[in-house]
């Protein structure tokens, strides 16, 4: 087994060959979820002027010094202010204006005091004459319910760093910094070909000896989840013409990588890697990992290219491992790494001495996790894989873990709650 290639040496092989594509720019709803391919800057204060925080009176806070429910100060209203409007009165000693939450402060008031602290009873429901006096129950400090001009965000500042991938609250951000669109990292394009004579679409009939392509769709749909566009090639017979045709119509599509399944194993219809050998390299072929040992890594004329195992598990966590890293290093994001938790096994386990992802269903006991491996553990087990909430990794050299030993468990959902 001194062979096989280290699962960490592959994928720092495989994300320093990767650099993130060009941007785009989005409208700002396409943006969700999309990568900030540049730093976004505010070019002017967030908010822009000093504004009410409260519904109530814009006032002088010198004139209300010593105010109190039993001695209030009296003011006269000079004014009512509605957001959206800039005043153009000034407040002088002895005077108030009504101001609603959001209006621009006029100049001469400093501070706000909230209607209940006033003598004031407005109704909302648009009765609500303004009074001539208005009675102050308060003594506010100086810039008591007033924004400040950049208060939130200053002009210049960097509110969003490239590599985010933004979230609602980001979008809003953008909003609020008068931005309709967004300058994102391009979606990395990824083709997926799926190999196998006896692979036939979903939505048709078997033949004997046939089974229905699952790694395709599963495969596109972590392309999606992990925040590429998947683009799905025709499945390809076991033949080196058949691969061969399939691959260049990938090719056609200007994939920024390809990722096949199957055919790279030592069978003898497995051509993947003598089709590769043709239109490009490989680069690293087998791996220290259970399951996926198969794996293989190169270029197809000059694209990067994934070669997958056929057995669903083994797709998934070589995908998990090694390609949602690589798709993420072309989308630009930020390294964050993939969420784990550490667990107790429940049961005693076996494996081979590879770093094994074993498929565990995790629960909650007392202060810790327990971890209860699911099913076989064979590699074909797809439905033990759906089940799963995460993949228990043991280290190289262990053959076998006894119950209560500790491993961390890569989470594939989030945590159940509770249970
Ligand atoms: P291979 O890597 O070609 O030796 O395939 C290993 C196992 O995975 C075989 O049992 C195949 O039938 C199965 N397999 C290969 N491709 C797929 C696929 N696209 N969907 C489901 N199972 C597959
Ligand atoms: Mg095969």
């Amino acid at each position: 087994m001194t062979d096989l290639l280290n699962v960490d040496d592959v994928l720092e092989r495989i994300l320093s060959g990767l650099q993130p594509l060009t941007g785009e720019t989005v409208d700002l709803l396409e943006a969700l979820g999309r990568v900030l391919a540049e730093d976004i800057r505010a070019d002017q204060d967030v908010p822009a002027f000093a504004s009410s925080a409260m519904d109530g009176y814009a006032a002088r806070a010198a004139d209300l010094a010593g105010a109190s429910a039993e001695q209030p100060v009296r003011l006269t209203v000079v004014a009512d202010i509605p957001a959206g409007v800039r005043p153009d009165i000034t407040v002088r000693a002895g005077q108030a204006a009504r101001i609603m939450t959001g209006a621009p402060l006029p100049d001469g008031a400093d501070a706000v005091v909230r209607v209940e602290d006033t003598s004031d009873r407005w109704t909302s429901d648009g009765e609500a004459p303004l009074p001539q006096f208005v009675e102050v129950f308060v003594a506010p400090r100086p810039g008591r319910d007033v924004r400040q001009p950049g208060e939130s965000i200053r002009a210049g500042e960097r509110a969003l760093a490239r590599g985010t991938a933004l979230r609602p609250a980001d979008i809003g951000v953008i909003a609020a910094l008068g931005r309709a669109v967004a300058p994102v990292v391009r979606r990395p394009r990824v083709a997926i070909l799926s190999t196998g004579s006896e692979l036939v679409p979903p939505g048709s009939a078997l033949a004997p000896g046939q089974i229905y392509n699952s790694n395709g769709f599963m495969l596109a749909a972590l392309v999606r989840e992990a925040g590429g566009e998947p683009l799905v090639v025709p499945t390809a017979l076991d033949t080196v013409d058949d691969v061969r045709r399939r691959f260049d119509e990938a090719l056609a599509q200007a994939p920024d990588l390809i990722i096949s399944s199957a055919g790279v194993s030592v069978g003898t219809h497995d051509v993947v890697r003598t089709v590769i050998d043709a239109l490009g390299h490989i680069d690293l072929w087998r791996v220290n990992i259970r399951p996926g040992k198969p794996l293989a890594y190169g270029q197809v004329r000059g694209v990067p290219f994934f070669g997958l195992p056929g057995n669903p598990v083994s797709a998934m966590v070589t995908f998990e491992v090694f390609v949602r890293p690589a798709v993420e290093r072309l989308s630009g994001a930020a390294a964050g790494g993939a969420a784990m938790v550490e667990a107790a096994l429940a049961e005693d386990v076996r494996s081979d001495g590879r770093r094994s992802y074993l498929r565990v269903r995790l629960a909650r006991d007392g202060e810790q996790w327990r971890a209860h491996p699911l099913g076989t553990q064979s590699s074909a087990e797809l439905l033990a894989l759906a089940r799963a909430d995460g993949l228990l990794i043991l280290p190289e050299g262990i053959r076998h873990a006894a119950a209560g030993s500790r491993y961390p468990v890569r989470l594939l959902r989030p945590l159940p709650a509770g249970s």
